[in-house]
């Protein structure tokens, strides 16, 4: 659970998410702006600073609980086992030092290297990503906002790490390039093996990339399960609203529905289920109680709807918080 410190008392903004990601897995994380998407992989990734911070729960990662580490052990594991690309690269990047300079300063601070090799790795990763390393010797600012996104990859991918987490890399970007960078970012996966945790707001853009969707609604999970499946039968209102929100390419023409209202306030959300002042299929039990979880094996749902084996799914079976 992660909580943000306020003048009217903490404000939970991720409320017993519980996730496991499989070597070399795409999981994609989906939910509008202020869902507790951001915060969760900022709490992954060990990167949260006051006034919010893990208040309860771990990260497990490599047989080690992320939470409990110490900064220098943390420091040992990021870059080299797991790597963080955040949403704007012209925050990310110094904007005074050549991306050459930012990848030997990224390399040397975990490994003692000499120079040929620091330039023949600098060279090779800007390959990886599509960028001539001749822009090794370029700032930040002589680069598109693609090729800026893709010195950020080249600088994850350094040490090769298993987990690269990916907050909205492309929301700076036109579809095209956004496209073309999801692409390669899959490349790369496939031929490198690195497991990827992707945030995002867009589930559009995540439909062809992703193994696994995760939907979270007002910092809490409401349902996870297999990407294809989540589009082709999705169980939560609350996703079903997101499919209704973007135009499909295929198929014919639809009116995009959109979810009425807007997500609640996390220092006031509802009581009982908190999607219940937007949900088309409100019950009474919807506003006293909050939903239980509901599996399918690895798929989850947390929706009145499925209690008792009602709703289209059978076989779910309730799991308690
Ligand atoms: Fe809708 Fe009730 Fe399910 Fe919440 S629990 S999503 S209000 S049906």
């Amino acid at each position: 659970m992660v909580e943000y410190a306020a003048a009217s008392g903490p404000v939970r903004a991720v409320d017993r998410v519980s996730l496991t990601l499989a070597p070399g897995e795409f999981l994609a994380i989906v939910g509008e702006s202020g869902c507790g998407k951001s915060s969760l992989l900022f709490a992954i990734a060990q990167l949260l600073s006051p006034p919010a911070e893990i208040v309860s729960g771990s990260v497990r990662f490599l047989g080690q609980d992320m939470v409990t580490l110490a900064d220098e052990d943390l420091r040992h594991l990021r870059w080299r086992s797991y790597s963080v690309v955040m949403q704007s690269a012209m925050n990310a990047l110094n904007p005074v030092m050549t991306i050459g300079e930012q990848l030997r300063d990224a390399t040397l601070a975990h490994e003692a290297m000499p120079g040929r090799m620091l330039r023949r790795r600098s060279e090779e990763v800007m390959r990886l990503v599509g960028i001539d390393p001749v822009h090794l010797q370029s700032y930040p600012h002589q680069l598109s906002g693609g090729m800026r996104q893709r010195a950020m990859i080249a600088m994850a991918l350094l040490f090769t790490p298993q987990l690269v987490i990916m907050d909205e890399p492309t929301s700076a970007l036109d579809v095209v390039a956004q496209r073309s960078l999801m692409i390669q970012i899959k490349a790369l996966q496939r031929e490198f093996g690195f497991a990827v945790l992707f945030v995002t707001h867009d589930m559009s853009l995540v439909s062809h990339f992703s193994d696994r969707l995760a939907v979270m609604y007002a910092g809490q999970l409401v349902e996870l399960g297999g990407t294809r499946q989540v589009f082709k039968d999705s169980l939560h209102p609350y996703t079903v609203g997101l499919m209704q929100s973007f135009p499909s390419i295929i198929g014919e023409r639809q009116v995009l529905q959109g979810i009425p209202g807007t997500p609640p306030d996390l220092a006031r959300p509802p009581a009982g289920c908190r999607f219940h002042p937007r949900c088309p299929h409100v019950m009474p039990v919807c506003r006293v109680e909050e939903s239980p979880v509901f599996t399918r094996s690895d798929d989850l749902v947390r929706c009145h709807l499925y209690a008792n084996g009602h709703g289209p799914i059978a076989s779910i079976h309730q799991r308690h918080d």
